[in-house]
């Protein structure tokens, strides 16, 4: 089953991207490092809903 997440920067708090996961693969918050246009650099994204 596969749900829609939004990523958030942990940064500067924007959502920059729209993903979605597998609700079986994944346990646990989703975390990522991507390039956030607001900071200009790559820093840790986190699911948010
Ligand atoms: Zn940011």
């Amino acid at each position: 089953m596969r749900i829609n997440i939004q990523l958030q920067c942990t940064e500067c708090k924007r959502k920059n991207y729209a993903t979605e996961k597998n609700k079986k693969n994944t346990t646990g918050r989703l975390e990522v490092k991507k390039y956030c246009p607001f900071d200009r650099k790559h820093t840790v994204h986190r699911e948010t809903k």
